[in-house]
């Protein structure tokens, strides 16, 4: 195990805190229904046979739970656990991913049980974590499931995460497990130009989960000479540097693009972020992750231009202030900050324009913009029922109440089984 996971001392001392709550607001509070108060429940023996028992419990729910448990942000169940009203929340995600590393460790894992075919054939855009948790569903219940995926690997958004949050291998292991969920194709490197076209090719539906492919623009002059945070995360090699990098943003990909920097050698690595810093939408560990890196951040400060001087690059920031309903620019406050051998763009991505059409639906990010991987597995999940329903008119009777915590939730509680 290395540091991503709990220790097993940590992980008993973790389980032992769980107060079992009757009304389980932490499942509540899960985008896709998973059940830290059951699954914790059923690991707390700490044998080999509890957290192989667990981790199906969890896969069952979240098929991309070793994931999600690295990846997970404290607004989701952490904040709606019940514990921490008498001291601190359980670290619940980092339990749900090491009781998946440890079952996995030990080769425990049982994949589900054979399904029937039901002779139909679906196809699934992209291999993100919307498209993978669409194709879980739809290979449980028969489906034969395409997957076309336009590039040559899996992961979609979550393989922009550095590897020292979310190694590529973890990407792995739940797609590998994800394979033996039923009659899965899938085809790298193909881009599908419309997906309507798929439902003339002979597929009964098709799901379209292809994210948001690019980045957003600023508007400013120069702007052309940054980096955006999809070329910079996808090779940071090609960006190394031992010199200055200053990051256009305060998000938490930009927190990716700012600790790749300082990861990479870059002495010096600044975000530059229009809001105040407690207004950053982070999580307690992104904030201490910029600290522990020793990034600094200037906020109340907008970049107006960025120029090349002499092979680095200057920008231009003025304050900014509320004025009651926005942001705006702080007059006379006009500087220049030269001498960085980077400029990375990440203040967001926009998605492509849908092709609206019966039996093709679309989820994830490209559906209701930018989201955390397991608001993705949500979103996944839903598309697959809804275009299971649409082939079929089967419709799932079990509804889970729709927690204000969350921006998307999975609608059914049913498991993938
Ligand atoms: S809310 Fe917290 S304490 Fe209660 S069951 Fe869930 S994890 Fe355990």
């Amino acid at each position: 195990m290395n540091k991503l996971y709990l220790t097993t001392a940590q992980l008993k001392s973790e389980m032992e805190r769980c107060l079992y709550c009757a009304e389980k607001p932490c499942m509540k509070a899960c985008p896709a229904n998973c059940s830290p108060a059951d699954f914790i429940t059923t690991a707390k023996a700490g044998t080999d046979d509890a957290y192989r028992r667990a981790a199906s419990l969890i896969l069952k729910a979240n098929p991309l739970g070793q994931m999600c448990g690295l990846t997970c942000p404290d607004q989701f169940c952490m904040k709606a656990c019940s514990r921490q009203h008498l001291d601190v929340p359980i670290k619940i995600p980092a339990v749900q991913a090491t009781i998946l590393e440890k079952a996995r460790s030990a080769g425990v894992l049982e994949p589900p049980e054979k399904v029937t075919p039901n002779g139909r054939n679906v196809a699934v855009v992209g291999a993100g974590p919307a498209g993978l948790a669409a194709v879980a569903v739809l290979a449980r219940k028969g489906y034969s499931v395409t997957v076309f995926e336009g590039s040559d690997r899996i992961g979609g958004a979550a393989k922009l995460i550095p590897d020292a949050r979310l190694p590529y291998e973890v990407i792995e292991k739940d797609w590998e497990y994800i394979k033996t969920f039923g009659d899965i194709t899938w085809q790298m490197n193909f881009r599908v130009a419309n997906p309507v076209d798929l439902l003339k090719d002979g597929y009964d539906g098709v799901i379209v989960a292809v994210g948001e492919p690019h980045s957003a623009k600023m508007g400013i002059p120069g702007e052309g000479l940054a980096v955006s945070f999809m070329d910079y995360l996808a090779d940071p090699e090609k960006y190394k540097t031992s010199g200055n990098v200053a990051i256009l943003g305060g998000g938490a990909v930009a927190v990716d693009c700012a600790v790749t920097a300082r990861d990479n050698g870059a002495e010096f690595v600044e975000m530059f972020v229009r809001r105040r810093i407690p207004d950053m939408k982070l999580t307690m560990e992104e904030r201490k992750w910029l600290l522990d890196k020793m990034v600094d951040i200037t906020s109340m400060t907008r970049v107006k231009k960025i120029e090349e001087v002499n092979g680095a690059y200057t920008l231009h920031t003025c304050k900014t202030r509320y004025n009651g309903t926005k942001l705006e620019d702080i007059p006379d406050t006009t500087i220049k900050r030269p001498g960085f051998a980077h400029v990375v763009m990440a203040v967001g991505s926009i998605a492509d324009p849908k092709t609206e059409a019966e039996k093709v639906l679309y989820a994830g990010d490209c559906s209701h913009g930018g989201s955390t991987i397991v608001e993705a597995v949500a979103s996944g999940k839903n598309a697959a029922n809804e275009l299971h329903a649409a082939i079929t008119g089967e419709v799932e009777e079990t509804v889970c109440p729709v927690s204000r915590t969350v921006t998307y939730k999975a609608k059914s509680c049913a498991v993938i089984e």
